[in-house]
């Protein structure tokens, strides 16, 4: 029996430990922990592949998230159009700056429906955070443009979308801020807790950057209240190395994708279409099926790692109660949640690999 792992860390820094360890070690020597110049060199190495005026490191994805908001002046009484099928991170980040989550239900392709954002939008609207769930990037001309209609700003959740685009235009670069993750399972991944935050604001990134170090402008005048969310100087010499790598990350993934698609594409699997507009990355290939518990128990029992992202709607989680959605709210992401199964499609993996899955998916009977 294969064993197809669904992800696997191990190897990944197999292939990069030549590289790696000097540069770990040159950190540790120069003993620069925190604030050294290698958060800043990735830094500028990120707006270029990001094609960004701006990023401002920090130390995880959700913080890139709430200090977006709240440089963006989101705050009690406010509203915040976001899906409800994403990571728990993007609900929780509106409601750690005080303001209202309001969910939009999802297209067929997982992503935010611009027609449920319109129907969503009431008085206190003050922004609107899609989420690039997968790596397929959502809907983000008519996002901006009803952003735009009704005075709102757009905050992108881009912690699966590192390097997709849509229209040509890379994620994270559409919207006023983007946030993006490099936790150790995203298609960029530091080993530990990361992340950034994108935007062509000079007065956001400052804002930004204050907050991520107590509201410091000098060792000793704090100018506004901030919090500690930097990026370690090992975090970010590891994130450079493998910023070097991404392009080759994300080929990989595209071609395992486009093989999943050929293979799986006569078998009684739903897998969104790839439109001509999108670039995906894949930080997730994701399949709709019935049965899907029994699928995955079958493909366990076969060496084959899955994941379910995610098996509980926001909406519906003990944490949401206070927001008043029962089941049946938000039907398309419902019906999404027991069907989606979540297959390896990491850079590790071989056509091989893939054609054993796509066999395995194939030869299950419900
Ligand atoms: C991973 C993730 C986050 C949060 O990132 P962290 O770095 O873990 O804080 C936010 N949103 C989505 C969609 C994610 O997948």
């Amino acid at each position: 029996m294969r064993n197809v792992p669904y992800v696997d860390l191990q190897r990944q820094f197999a292939a990069e430990r030549d590289e790696m360890m000097p540069v770990i070690e040159a950190a540790l020597a120069r003993a620069d922990y925190v604030g050294g110049a290698a958060v800043e060199k990735l830094e500028s190495e990120l707006a270029a592949f990001l094609g960004v005026e701006h990023v401002v490191a920090l130390a995880s994805g959700t913080d890139a998230l709430i200090f977006g908001l709240r440089a963006l002046g989101i705050g009690p009484g406010d509203e915040v159009i976001t899906p409800p099928n994403s990571f728990v991170a993007s609900t929780a980040a509106i409601v750690a700056v005080g303001a209202t989550p309001v969910f939009a239900d999802v297209l067929p392709d997982q992503n935010m429906s611009p027609k449920a954002v319109a129907a969503a939008i009431t008085a206190r609207t003050k922004a609107i955070m899609p989420v690039h769930l997968t790596g397929r990037m959502a809907r983000m001309d008519e996002i901006m443009d009803l952003a735009e209609r009704h005075g709102l700003v757009v905050i992108e959740d881009a912690a699966q979308s590192i390097g997709s685009r849509y229209d040509g235009r890379l994620s994270g670069s559409i919207g006023h801020v983007g946030a993006f993750s490099a936790h150790p399972l995203k298609n960029l991944n530091a080993a530990g807790d990361a992340g950034f935050l994108t935007t062509a604001d000079g007065d956001i990134a400052g804002k930004v950057r204050l907050y991520r170090n107590h509201g410091l402008v000098d060792r000793n005048t704090v100018e506004c209240w901030g919090t500690v969310s930097r990026l370690d100087t090992l975090q970010a010499e590891i994130l450079r190395l493998r910023l070097a790598r991404l392009p080759w990350v994300i080929e990989r993934r595209r071609a395992n994708a486009a093989l999943y698609r050929r293979l799986l594409a006569d078998a009684p699997v739903f897998m969104p279409p790839c439109g001509d507009t999108e670039f995906n990355t894949f930080h997730t290939f994701v399949i709709q099926v019935d049965q899907r518990d029994a699928l995955q128990a079958f493909l366990g029992e076969r060496g084959i790692g899955t994941a379910i992202h995610y098996p509980v709607p926001i909406h519906l989680q003990p944490a949401a109660l206070t927001l008043g959605h029962g089941p049946g709210a938000f039907p398309v992401c419902e019906s999404q949640a027991p069907r989606i199964l979540t297959l390896p499609v990491h850079q590790y993996l071989e056509p091989d690999d893939i054609a054993y899955v796509a066999e395995q998916v194939r030869a299950f009977r419900p």
